[in-house]
């Protein structure tokens, strides 16, 4: 079945769930009622790739299915099957949240091994970071091991191919002389593609790219403020510091459709302060807002405010996607930003 069918029948999936749900609070005791509910959401777990998701949504067919026990008749066997269906899915899902997105990088690499060493200490530190901006929950495809390899064509990215194996993540910078001193822009460029990682690499949308080069901003003024006093500090400093260099300073020319990189890096430079200050949770139902199907999907931002309510950060992306770019400098912004 193509993704796009996929997804249609988990989102046919997750209405009939609904109606379900709605029907069993005015007939809980409704044998067949039950059994379907229980049903459908073991099926929902079991395509679900999210182990934190999984496991929330197997905690609730759990009792459902005792409730089936208990009111329909004994001698029905389809409640013990279920039952041991659910059972190993909850141990599953319980295994996979527990388990360590460990980073490792390709052996065949062409660097020696204290720049290996020194590359995968600042990814790890990196990955720390993140788990602590996303409040420990896991990528939305679930926690896997992330390889770091040397792009081929010159492009860092999180390459999809090798999922839901693994994460691969590849950069430009790791090989050849002088890697050591380009950490800060292997930093920059790892924190990019993590971000692609834990809100699902699949998602190719303007919005991700300016939120991935945010959070690259923040995470190279984390390390120098940490390194603070050390000549390593200076190094991400600067490294941050002709980053930025390279932003427009003229917000006309801005591109309303967000596409263009020095329009998305204004934009990321502008919310940094956001994503420094809040936390980036709310970035990973970004994926429920955007349209399927399309190359460039539109964004349903209302949705979005409503599916992550506490977020401020939400809020501040849309100030500056949306109500910024839409107005010239000076001008004040429309009454709905
Ligand atoms: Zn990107």
């Amino acid at each position: 079945m193509s993704n796009e069918k996929n997804q249609k029948t988990r989102k046919d999936q997750l209405i009939n769930l609904k109606f379900l749900k709605e029907r069993l609070e005015t007939e809980p005791k409704n044998c067949e009622l039950l059994f379907q509910t229980a049903s459908l959401i073991v099926t929902l777990c079991q395509s679900e790739e999210n182990p934190v998701k999984k496991l929330s949504r197997i905690q609730i067919t759990v009792p459902l299915i005792a409730r089936f026990q208990e009111v329909c008749a004994s001698e029905d066997e389809r409640g013990a099957e279920i039952l041991k269906v659910a059972r190993a899915l909850e141990m599953e899902a319980r295994e996979d949240c527990s388990s360590k997105m460990e980073i490792s990088l390709e052996t065949s690499l062409a660097c020696n091994s204290s720049t290996r060493q020194a590359i995968l200490s600042v990814c790890a530190e990196t990955l720390r970071i993140f788990e602590n901006k996303f409040g420990n929950s896991s990528p939305v495809l679930g926690r896997k091991p992330i390889l770091i390899v040397q792009a081929t064509d010159g492009v860092p990215r999180a390459v999809i191919n090798d999922l839901p194996r693994r994460y691969t993540v590849a950069l430009t910078c790791l090989e050849g002389t002088g890697a050591r001193g380009r950490i800060p822009q292997i930093l920059f460029q790892a924190s990019h593609e993590l971000l692609h990682v834990f809100v699902d690499p699949r998602i190719d949308h303007p919005v991700v790219e300016i939120a991935a080069i945010a959070v690259s901003l923040v995470c190279l003024k984390i390390f120098a403020q940490r390194l603070a006093g050390s000549p390593h500090a200076l190094k991400f400093a600067s490294y941050l510091k002709s980053v930025k260099r390279g932003a427009p300073k003229d917000l006309s020319i801005f591109d309303t459709t967000l596409q263009n990189r020095a329009t998305q890096l204004s934009l990321a430079i502008h919310l940094e302060p956001a994503f420094e200050r809040y936390d980036w949770k709310a970035l990973q139902r970004v994926g429920e807002c955007l349209e399927l199907g399309s190359q460039v999907p539109g964004l349903e931002w209302t949705k979005w405010e409503r599916i992550a309510p506490e977020s401020p950060l939400i809020r501040a992306l849309r100030h500056s996607c949306v109500c910024e770019k839409s107005t010239s400098p000076g001008t004040p912004s429309s009454p709905s930003c």
